[in-house]
């Protein structure tokens, strides 16, 4: 494959620096495209760009002509589908079927669904009585934030970026977004979109590089910026927070997790072994919402992990436009090694290593790429590394209970809080654990099931906020009051 080069989208142009960094292919390691970094010029272009278009044809609008291009943008991501894939499966490397399945058809989603909640949810009005009789009418109107920095994550990018354009644009905000240095293709590809369907110049913007002291932090601490909603790891949320802090900026933050799989003896066994394997390994186990800590009711455990451990070992790892594939590499080798870093403290902790445990022997072409193997084990308690920090690799560590009580305890017992996958038929129990989870999303018997309508978030470090339907219209607005005297 020829290397390309990867642009800055800024006021409706793609834009060169003359300072590049390169994109590997994370299944072979070749450069794939050369991506032109953003310094400190291009972001504060960027912003400027998209401030102006604020004041331009784009403030103008009305509702229903913005609802109209959201519509048009989706519909074009549609026409371009085969690109989106292109793009996703070279910068992640995961198979084609899940991108064509998942990443591209919810990013076109992210637009519809945010044009059809602009276009339903109204807001409140009160009649009020005054001492002279003739009363006052009360009403609040929705008004945009202004420019909204968008930071991205590299796990699922045209998805997650989406996530936050759709919304924010539907509300009448303008965008800066910075893509994951890993995975800077999709975002560049959407530039080209919004010129299609006549998005004004300005509205849209993509500023590529790296955190911090780069076109991350320029982007994130520019005084211009009026909000600031980040995905990815609690570290550099807090940093984006303590950004955030001068001029007292709001933020959404979706992070971390550390998620459990509670699977009670009771549950319908096949489709808790085939729930526990997509959330373990789907996107190689990159995915947020991913389960890395399985507990399993004694009675069942020893059937649990043996079942997991053939799912696992029948795994079939390859190139992404391969069929056959069922998961792909990591990221990257940098990613690689903090995975298999883990690896080798949970041997070092005593673990049992179930399946997997290393690095599987690729094809002479694939030896570059970030190969591990899906990994499962057991043999170790709350308090192991493995059990605490996250990973996020395919790699989970299966643990037996023996109460409804002691699971929810030692569920809850971490600083993260995202996701929950409860495998259970006992209708009662599934009502009293999911409410007892300190979560933002508890699935019963499913996992990754997922209506844009609800509210999407994290507890504890897990994230700050909720997006979702009218949760993102809290976001991405501000209600102003108006106030009419008669
Ligand atoms: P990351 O935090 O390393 O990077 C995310 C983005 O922030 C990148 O674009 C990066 O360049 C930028 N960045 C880094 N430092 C910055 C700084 N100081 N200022 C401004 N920008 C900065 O995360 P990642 O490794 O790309 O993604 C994986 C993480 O994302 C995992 O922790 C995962 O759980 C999390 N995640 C959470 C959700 C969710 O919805 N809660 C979804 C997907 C991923």
């Amino acid at each position: 494959m020829k290397a390309r080069d990867i642009r800055n989208f800024i006021d409706g142009e793609y834009i060169d620096t003359g300072r590049w960094f390169d994109k590997r292919a994370p299944y072979d390691g070749q450069v794939i495209a050369r991506v032109a970094e953003a310094g400190k010029a291009e972001v504060d272009a960027a912003v400027r760009a998209a401030r102006e278009a604020l004041v331009g044809p784009w403030g103008k609008l009305a509702v229903a002509d913005r609802v109209d291009m959201l519509y048009a943008i989706a519909n074009e991501i549609d026409r371009r589908f085969e690109d989106f894939v292109e793009a996703e499966m070279t910068d992640m490397g995961q198979p084609g079927q899940f991108i064509r399945h998942v990443d591209v058809p919810r990013g076109a989603a992210n637009f519809k669904i945010f044009a059809d909640v602009i276009k339903n949810v109204s807001t409140e009005f009160f009649e009020m009585a005054t001492p002279d009789g003739r009363g006052a009418l009360n009403y609040s109107v929705r008004k945009p934030l202004g420019v909204v920095a968008v930071i991205c994550p590299w796990n699922l990018p045209f998805l997650l970026m989406t996530w936050k354009v759709g919304p924010a644009l539907a509300c009448g905000n303008t965008v800066v977004v910075k893509p994951s240095e890993e995975t800077p293709q999709a975002a560049a590809l959407l530039g080209e979109v919004m010129n299609a369907v006549g998005v004004p110049k300005g509205v849209f913007n993509v500023v590529h590089g790296f955190g911090p002291d780069a076109a991350g932090e320029f982007l994130t601490t520019h005084p211009q910026v009026s909000a600031i909603t980040f995905t990815g790891e609690t570290r550099t949320g807090a940093a984006i927070m303590r950004a955030a802090a001068d001029g007292a900026r709001p933020v959404s933050l979706e992070m971390g997790g550390k998620n459990a799989a509670i699977v009670f003896a009771d549950c319908d066994f096949d489709a808790a072994i085939e729930g526990t394997l997509r959330s373990c390994f789907a996107n190689c186990g990159q995915v947020c919402l991913g389960t890395e800590r399985v507990y399993v009711e004694r009675p069942i455990f020893d059937r649990f992990v043996s079942a997991l451990k053939k799912g696992a070992e029948g795994m079939q790892l390859g190139r992404p436009e391969d069929p056959a594939t069922g998961m792909g590499p990591l990221i990257s080798q940098e990613h690689r090694d903090k995975v298999l870093s883990y690896y080798k403290k949970a041997v070092e902790a005593g673990a049992t290593v179930v399946a997997g445990g290393g690095v599987p022997d690729m094809p002479d072409a694939l030896k570059g790429g970030a190969w591990v193997q899906p990994t499962i084990w057991t043999g170790l308690g709350d308090d192991s590394v493995i059990a605490r920090e996250e990973i996020f690799g395919p790699c989970a560590l299966v643990m037996p209970f023996d109460s409804e009580e002691e699971v929810i305890r030692r569920a809850n017992d971490n600083d993260y809080g995202l996701a929950t996958a409860i495998w259970t038929t006992n209708l009662s129990r599934a009502h009293r654990v999911a409410g007892a989870i300190e979560v933002g999303i508890a699935w019963v018997n499913s996992w990754f099931l997922r209506d844009l309508r609800t509210p999407f978030g994290g507890a504890k470090q897990s994230g700050i906020g909720r997006e979702g339907g009218v949760h993102s219209l809290e976001f991405y607005t501000e209600l102003k009051n108006v106030c009419i005297k008669l």
